[in-house]
């Protein structure tokens, strides 16, 4: 099919926008690789909501959420947890109460915190970043103490380090504990604290097999997400020391998240706690099937080797069509990608299978065949 007839075709059949991200329903009947995030609660979930005890957590009297925070603090070896409805929150929240306004945060290039939330530290903690470029978004210790070197002109001053880890642009790629290690020592060298943005620590720790205390242990607070791989279908915990995790609470109602019975949602947060983390592996595995399936019609646009996790990223620029025009054609066989910088993503989560992976790469194969003959021009 020619692309200007067939992306007027698409629209027609589909309903659906091509602005990247969403579709208009139904999206049943694709396979969904768009997120990690798009999972729906299991069955154990939906009981578990069901049936939650329930308070008021703006008093700090909803049982349910108590529960999920004590259980991530302890998880994670921190004396403290707030349940808060996203990951962006946590880090805006942490950024805001490690930070002063007009202050630097060092990060990685392409780090969320840096990137996609860059408006929201704008707006709510002020600060700025200083963004190190790094190898599948991985700083190494020398970089982030390059990176802290004194201002000369002593005008900037950096006030907190951050982390990613997994990290999301970088391809779902793996911190090593050591290298964390190193990045730790040179931040209490210079006085400035670290935080560690883990939406997806837990995808880190089954690709290492550390335990999420041991990343925690090394940094000064982390946030992670039930709403990512674990399952859940709302909520990220931010967690650190009793003090800090005091002011976060402040904060949380003072920026409007000061919700009320979120123990409903808290429930199947806590079942993703305990559960998400032993399925992980089944992830990393279809991410690395997937990449493999792919990289034997393109080569040149996957390297599996890289896939450490649940995230695939396939670089289309040598096909001789763009990242939208290859999202448009595989939504038209039956399967969801985002498209980011250039590049098509994907993500495996719980509701992906090995079912799922056949169809996303038969979608993958019948696109490829299709754009193939225009490919030699
Ligand atoms: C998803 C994500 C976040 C933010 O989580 P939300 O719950 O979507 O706000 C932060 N950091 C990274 C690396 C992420 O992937």
């Amino acid at each position: 099919m020619q692309w200007p007839l067939w992306r007027g075709q698409l629209l027609d059949l589909f309903g659906c926008t091509l602005s990247g991200l969403y579709v208009t329903p139904p999206v049943e009947n694709f396979v969904d690789l768009r997120s990690d995030t798009v999972t729906q609660p299991s069955a154990a979930m939906r009981h578990a909501m069901a049936v939650a005890d329930v308070g008021d957590d703006r008093y700090g009297e909803d049982p349910s959420v108590n529960r999920l925070e004590e259980a991530a603090a302890e998880l994670t070896g921190k004396a403290a947890a707030a349940y808060l409805p996203t990951g962006r929150l946590c880090n805006q929240i942490a950024m805001h109460l490690l930070t002063r306004p007009g202050h630097l945060v060092v990060c990685e290039e392409s780090a969320h915190v840096g990137g996609i939330e860059a408006a929201t530290a704008a707006a709510l903690p002020r600060i700025a970043f200083r963004r190190v470029k790094a190898d599948r978004g991985l700083m190494s210790g020398s970089q982030v103490a390059m990176a802290l070197e004194p201002d000369p002109y002593d005008v900037e001053v950096v006030d907190l380090v951050t982390v990613e880890n997994t990290h999301q642009l970088g391809g779902g790629s793996v911190l090593p504990r050591p290298e964390l290690t190193a990045i730790a020592k040179v931040c209490f060298e210079h006085r400035v604290r670290l935080y560690l943005d883990g939406a997806r620590i837990f995808n880190a720790c089954v690709a290492t097999g550390a335990a999420v205390a041991e990343y925690a242990a090394q940094v000064d607070a982390l946030m992670f997400c039930l709403s990512k791989g674990l399952g859940a279908p709302v909520g990220s915990l931010l967690v650190g020391g009793e003090d800090l995790i005091a002011e976060a609470r402040r904060l949380k109602v003072i920026f409007g998240a000061g919700w009320r019975q979120a123990g409903i949602m808290a429930a199947a947060g806590s079942i993703a706690l305990t559960e998400g983390p032993k399925r992980l592996h089944e992830d990393h595995i279809h991410a690395r099937r997937l990449a493999e399936g792919i990289a034997e019609f393109l080569p040149d646009a996957v390297d599996p080797a890289t896939v450490q996790t649940n995230i695939v990223f396939a670089d289309v620029s040598n096909t001789g069509h763009d990242a939208q025009l290859w999202q448009c054609e595989l939504m038209a066989n039956g399967l969801l990608v985002t498209r980011v910088r250039g590049r098509v993503r994907m993500l495996t989560h719980a509701d992906v299978g090995s079912r799922e992976i056949d169809a996303a790469l038969s979608a993958w194969r019948q696109v490829a065949a299709e754009l193939a003959p225009i490919r030699r021009f």
